[in-house]
């Protein structure tokens, strides 16, 4: 199309050119005038001169060549009649019509040319005296004589003035000679205006062709000059007419409330999209008016428009309407009412623009319902929601109002002000790792999510729990994070107090052995590992003096030592509360074990300054950790306390050191051997490698046997026996204990029931139980159903509890002794008078007897027996009606004594050893028929 119209029109060269063209040809037109005026002026001077030049001969011919021949050139001729006769004959010819204004007869004289006559009276001022010589007479003068024939003397100069002449000879017809000249003057002036007036047609002929040229021109320039606009305009058209006919924005001109379909040249005042969005066609929508096409709920508003529109007082208008389509259905559009020809003052046109938001208005008002949802749910959230941008600030572009509450900051402050971003209120500390885990989650395009502390505008920490993900557009480019900051603080305290319950140890406040484990763990997983190291102080020996001092008074002398030794703690060396009665120093990046056992020499000062009161002693287990093996906890654990508790000597003061060695190393796996065979025998009975025997009990006074102690024995297929001494600590220390109580129950109930089958319903058989199974859950319940299950009587059980069982809580002990003694079980205090058991404290146990200690029984054979308190014990413990037990009499003397003291009961070597069940009740027919 627009190929068609080329070239442009601006293009031609006459268009291009016009002003130099229009002045090449005036100038051209007006130098071809010139030269044609004076032609013209060159010709009519020639034409005048001729008719001059005729005049003059004519009125040469007139003049009498004899009166002329009369005078004599002098003042004698003014009286001469031939002289007036000639004067008032060349008189005559000055007149108008002639345009002579002077006229004058002259004659050559001696090659001078003289006045013989002039045309004035001799009164007048410029009268010539005849005779008087022209003094300045041309040449042309003398040519008439010599050529007789009449010549023009152009602008002569003669008095003050200057003249065309006419000088015309005056002939002798007889002799044909020149007599006088005849000289017409002719004003120069009149001459030229002649000439001029003469030239007055010409001028206007030229100056008519000049307008013409000029109107030529510009006539042309008005042809090409509409042609172009006519040109731009047919341009302009279509091109608006292609936009007005392919527009997607429906367009027509409405007259107040009716749509004009045509314009008065006849071209569509409504494009096909204005049709297609109302559904109705030009010519339908030219019968009628908007406001019956306008969606009723929607017509007040745009009325109210329209009419303000009308009035002037708004320039247009725009707003969203509905219109209602031929099928009943309606569309949203957005409409704009503008001016358009203002031309009809009285019915102005104006232009309707159309767009179809009905898509649109479907999208904003479901966005509009989950903004309103979302808004509720941002209200109600224990936070705030937001949006940022992610640059160095963290710039905002949305918070939820949840911001204020959370930060203390307003929405307006981070969002309008931009006074405070959120990455400034993270706090200092914490914001390099949130950038850290942000980049972390873009990488792989996760979600963030991380808990840190923020600083509200009061300046207070707070914990929150951000929880967000990326915006990505189109090009996969991150735009924005969005997320949500949750409060987090309550939750971040319960849980900061319930980490350091979970870390620390409650009484000491030191760090407990779960933190120890985990450090260690931490420290081995580290590319270079330090050098590492345990010192192990164990102080299990409190358990001792715990009868003596008290319970109470152990914990506290216990928490002292804690404080003490904990001051010794550094960067690099960190003590921990470790099981039961031990404290552990972790000790990293030492430089060689004396370091280490340098150390231990230090603690050890420091624990017998803190225990020489109570003269206890203690020992200091010194293990090098191993790098170059995996990390086995407890490994290390157990060689540390193995090493620390070699250097206790329960029955010295001293506080003994201990490094870990090969030596300890053989112990150690032993122990593991132990407890394998352990672990099968709480599973599966472990082939019979568990078995009891039976240590006879004596009656002094009876000399019978009233009873058994049952005795566990363990064998293994490597080891050989294994002394309950060293197996029973293992077993309760992994709490296999309480499965294999069980069994011992089983066994020793076995035997019982032998006892009572074979008619020795009085024998009575005690079991040594250890403090693990009796407080474990449901003990007495499950002791009294297996009495039951085995069919024995609990009156001929005992129960013997060590030392161990009284450093727990009384009430509970005697709680659960009470239950027993109620089902008829009996109750012993097993090794009495090495630990726990003080007599002070032996009545308040719920017991049925106690007995005696070895210890005080190997005593009888070194002092005497005055210096023997044994005595003293069994009076006591009979005072307070309880049953009183030796153990470990293995000498006459010993019997003799305990005798003498009145003991109930013996039990030893001297007696019997431990027997095999049968063996048992060999010795017990045996002894009991005697
Ligand atoms: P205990 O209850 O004090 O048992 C007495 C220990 O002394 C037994 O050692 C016994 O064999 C030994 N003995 C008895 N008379 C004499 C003697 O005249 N001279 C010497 N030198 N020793 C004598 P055993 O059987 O090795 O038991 C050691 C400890 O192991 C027991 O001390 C008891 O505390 C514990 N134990 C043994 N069997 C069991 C059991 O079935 N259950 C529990 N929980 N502990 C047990
Ligand atoms: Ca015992
Ligand atoms: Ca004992």
């Amino acid at each position: 199309m627009m190929g068609k119209n080329k070239p442009a029109p601006d293009d031609h060269f006459l268009y291009k050119y016009r002003y130099l063209l229009m002045a090449v040809i005036l100038v051209f037109t007006a130098i071809l005038s010139v030269t044609y005026w004076q032609i013209t002026w060159i010709r009519n001077n020639q034409d005048e001169q001729t008719s001059v030049l005729r005049s003059a001969t004519t009125f040469s011919l007139q003049i009498h060549y004899d009166e002329m021949e009369a005078l004599e050139g002098n003042e004698n001729d003014i009286n001469k009649t031939e002289y007036e006769h000639l004067k008032s004959h060349i008189n005559g010819l000055v007149t108008v019509p002639n345009k002579i204004k002077a006229a004058y007869l002259l004659k050559e004289v001696d090659a001078e040319i003289i006045y013989l006559v002039d045309y004035l009276s001799p009164q007048a001022n410029d009268f010539i005296t005849p005779g008087v010589v022209f003094v300045d007479a041309p040449e042309k003068f003398s040519v008439a004589y010599t050529t007789k024939e009449a010549v023009m003397v152009m602008s002569l100069l003669d008095r003050g003035k200057k003249w065309n002449s006419a000088i015309a000879p005056i002939i002798n017809e007889d002799t044909n000679e020149v007599v006088g000249l005849l000289r017409l003057d002719y004003d120069i002036n009149d001459w030229n205006l002649g000439l001029l007036s003469r030239l007055v047609p010409d001028l206007i002929i030229s100056l008519l062709f000049f307008c013409f040229v000029i109107i030529s021109f510009r006539s042309l320039f008005h042809y090409y000059q509409a042609k172009t606009v006519r040109n731009k305009y047919e341009l302009t058209a279509t091109l608006y007419r292609s936009i007005f006919e392919q527009a997607v924005v429906g367009i027509a001109v409405v007259e107040d409330k009716r749509f004009v379909s045509k314009s008065k040249f006849g071209d569509n005042n409504m494009n096909p999209m204005f049709e297609k969005i109302l559904g109705r066609s030009s010519d339908e929508l030219e019968r009628i008016s908007w406001p019956d096409i306008t969606h009723p709920d929607d017509l007040e508003a745009d009325i109210v428009m329209f009419n303000k529109f009308k009035k002037g007082d708004i320039e247009g208008y725009s707003l969203n309407k509905r219109f209602l389509k031929p099928d009943g259905s309606y569309v949203w559009t957005y409409m704009t009412i503008n001016h358009f020809l203002d031309g009809n003052n009285d019915n102005p046109l104006h232009l309707c623009l159309l767009r179809d938001i009905t898509n649109e208005k479907v999208i904003s008002d479901s966005l509009n319902e989950s903004e309103r949802s979302k808004s509720i749910l941002f209200s109600n959230l224990p936070g705030m929601a937001y949006r940022v941008i992610r640059d160095n600030d963290w710039q905002t572009q949305f918070v939820s109002s949840g911001c204020f509450g959370l930060t203390g900051y307003s929405m307006e402050q981070f969002v309008v002000k931009k006074e405070i971003t959120l990455g400034s209120i993270i706090a200092p500390e914490y914001r390099k790792k949130v950038s850290q885990e942000w980049d972390a989650a873009l990488l792989k395009k996760l979600p963030f999510r991380y808990e840190y502390e923020i600083i509200t505008a009061q300046g207070e920490k707070r914990w929150v729990l951000d929880t967000a993900q990326a915006v990505y557009n189109e090009f996969g480019v991150v735009e924005a994070l969005e997320g949500m900051m949750l409060d987090i603080s309550e939750r971040k305290a319960a849980e900061l107090k319930l980490q350091y319950t979970f870390e620390h140890d409650e009484e000491t406040g030191l760090l407990n052995v779960g933190s120890l484990h985990d450090r260690m763990r931490a420290d081995d997983k580290k590319p270079n590992k330090p050098k590492r190291g345990i010192i192990s102080v164990n102080l299990s020996t409190f358990q001792r003096i715990s009868m003596t001092y008290g319970f109470l008074y152990v914990a506290n002398l216990f928490n002292k030592v804690a404080q003490r030794l904990n001051q010794y703690s550094t960067k690099n060396r960190t003590l921990y509360k470790s099981y039961e009665n031990r404290l552990v120093y972790y000790v990293k990046g030492y430089k060689d074990i004396q370091e280490l056992v340098d150390f231990a020499l230090k603690i050890k000062e420091e624990l017998s300054d803190l225990l020489k009161v109570e003269r206890v002693g203690a020992g200091i287990g010194i293990l090098e950790i191993e790098n170059d093996k995996p990390l086995n906890i407890n490994y290390i654990s157990k060689r540390a306390l193995m090493a620390s508790s070699k250097v206790i000597n329960l029955d010295k003061t001293e506080i003994g050191i201990c490094v870990f060695d090969e030596s300890l190393e053989s112990r150690v796996e032993r122990e593991e051997l132990v407890k394998q065979l352990l672990t099968e025998v709480a599973n599966n009975g472990g082939n019979d490698a568990l078995y009891m025997v039976f240590q006879p009990i004596l009656n002094l006074r009876t000399k019978r046997i009233t009873s058994f102690e049952a005795l566990a024995r363990l064998k293994h297929e490597k080891l050989g026996m294994i002394s309950p001494l060293e197996f029973i600590p293992l077993a309760e220390e992994s709490k296999l204990i309480i499965p294999l109580g069980w069994n011992i129950f089983r066994q020793s109930f076995t035997f019982l029931k032998k006892l009572e089958d074979l008619g020795y319903t009085k024998i009575h058989v005690a079991v040594n139980v250890s403090a693990v199974q009796m407080f474990a859950n449901n003990f007495v319940k499950d002791l009294i159903k297996l009495i039951k299950e085995m069919g024995v009587n609990p009156n001929k059980i005992t129960i013997e509890l060590t030392e161990s069982v009284f450093s727990n809580d009384l009430n509970q002990i005697n709680n659960i002794l009470l239950q027993l003694r109620a089902y008829g079980i009996k109750i012993t205090i097993d090794d009495f008078g090495t630990g726990y058991s003080s007599l002070a404290r032996e009545r308040d146990l719920k017991v049925d007897s106690l007995k005696i200690d070895k210890y005080f029984i190997d005593k009888l054979m070194i002092i005497s027996k005055e210096e023997a308190i044994t005595g003293d014990i069994i009076k006591m413990a009979h005072k307070l009606g309880q049953v009183v037990v030796a153990e470990g009499v293995e000498h006459d003397k010993q019997m003799q004594y305990l005798i003498e003291n009145d003991c109930d009961l013996i039990q030893g070597y001297f007696i019997s050893k431990p027997l095999e069940p049968v063996a048992a009740i060999d010795f017990l027919i045996k002894l009991n028929k005697e």
